[in-house]
């Protein structure tokens, strides 16, 4: 590969703080990773911050601690990746979808209310068969590092007693306002419960892992509680001095704690997080540059009153002018040493949400109009300006190739 399509930045500080902690005898969940949830809460402006093995888990215990429970209803967007949704189906919940807005691809604020007054006056809702429990939650998911029109969904929430869990996968950091004279909001405080991941080629890395976030100091009790078999208070401290080898199950809990080793490496990552962010940013600037001019590519808008992290960089094809399809412009870039991906098919179209909800094509049309033609283009911080021009120069050779216009 000439360029990959993503490749984590590791620095000295993070190895030799790995080895640090394996030479320290504490490999699991310890003072690093109470270092790291520390300096986590106060980088996103948080009060709570509990480390956990990855953004799914995080997304398990919020759901937990805003009490869904079995049969429940939990809003998700059809655009997104599988834990948004495999989560909801965790407490034998219905996840129910919702299309996403054509510019953001985040949900669709205004199709996700139609949704709610169809759920409140009995109307056909896809996906969702009778008797159904309350609506309890919505997920809103930031579509490659662009927040959603949070303003929205806190009004829908608000307006329908619903808990706002953020989806933060792609967005460390990443900033939204109302307008231009409202103050700028990070991404983790914007939600009832926010959920971050850092597996490896998210905007801050510790191989796998998570984090979640919250101001709710009962939720947070309850999540802390969750992420380690429900063992009563700093059950973790354990077999420290100071810790006591006695402990209380006060509920069936789960495995969800992260490594101090995981640790080591997220506090580094989160220290360089406004540097990683700046070489993103950078890099798209360079891409608007050398891809202009470049027929049939529609490339990723950053709104007014948002400050995107560009986890991603998902272009869009005009499929009129790549007539052989984005699975071939895919193709035809591994052919030339480029790596590129889909995010995503959309969750309806999937083979277990068909089977079990009886959902498919045709449901949600903004969704399904843009799946066909996203290619997420590589994007990360080690990137050089080579490479970007790399990447440019690959679509340029492929125009003829692949049935583009002639010019
Ligand atoms: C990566 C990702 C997740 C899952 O994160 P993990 O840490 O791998 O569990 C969840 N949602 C979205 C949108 C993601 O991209």
């Amino acid at each position: 590969m000439k360029v990959p399509f993503f490749r984590p930045s590791i620095t000295e500080d993070e190895i030799d703080e790995v080895v640090a902690t394996l030479r320290s005898g504490w490999l699991t969940t310890g003072p690093r990773t109470k270092d790291f949830e520390a300096a986590f809460a106060r980088y996103v402006g948080a009060k709570h911050a509990i480390a956990l093995n990855s953004c799914t888990a995080a997304l398990h215990l919020a759901l937990d601690a805003v009490g869904v429970g079995r049969g429940d209803a939990v809003l998700v967007p059809t655009m997104t990746f599988a834990a948004t949704a495999e989560v909801v189906r965790y407490f034998d919940a219905t996840p129910v979808m919702v299309d996403c807005d054509a510019r953001t691809l985040c949900i669709d604020v205004e199709a996700a209310r139609a949704t709610v007054l169809a759920l409140r006056t009995g109307r056909p809702v896809a996906g969702l068969r009778p008797p159904y429990g309350p609506l309890r939650a919505i997920i809103p998911m930031h579509y490659g590092g662009q927040m959603v029109d949070v303003a929205g969904v806190r009004a829908l929430a608000a307006e329908f007693g619903l808990a706002v869990i953020d989806d933060a996968a792609h967005t460390l950091p990443a900033f939204y306002r109302e307008h231009a004279r409202a103050t700028w909001r990070a991404a983790g405080t914007c939600a009832d419960i926010t959920c971050f991941s850092f597996y490896a080629n998210k905007c801050i890395t510790t191989g796998e892992g998570g984090m979640v976030v919250t101001d709710d100091d009962e939720r947070a009790a309850r999540m802390r509680l969750m992420s380690l078999h429900g063992l009563s208070k700093d059950a973790w401290k354990r077999f420290t001095a100071e810790g006591s080898w006695y402990y209380e199950i006060a509920a069936p809990g789960f495995k969800y704690n992260l490594t101090d080793i995981a640790s080591a490496i997220g506090l580094h990552q989160l220290r360089r997080a406004d540097e990683l962010w700046r070489a993103r940013r950078m890099l798209v600037a360079q891409y608007r540059e050398a891809l202009a001019g470049l027929p049939g590519l529609e490339l990723p808008e950053e709104l007014p009153d948002r400050q995107h992290s560009w986890h991603l960089f998902a272009v869009r094809l005009d499929l009129d002018v790549w007539r052989s399809g984005r699975n071939a412009f895919i193709d035809g870039l591994k052919q030339r040493g480029i790596g590129a991906s889909v995010h995503w098919m959309p969750l309806h179209l999937h083979p277990y949400y068909r089977e079990t909800y009886g959902l498919g094509p045709g449901l949600f049309p903004v969704a399904e109009a843009a799946w066909p033609r996203l290619v997420s283009l590589p994007l990360f911080p080690g990137m050089l300006t080579e490479d970007v021009r790399a990447v440019a120069d690959a679509i340029r050779g492929m125009e003829v190739a692949l049935g583009s216009r002639n010019h």
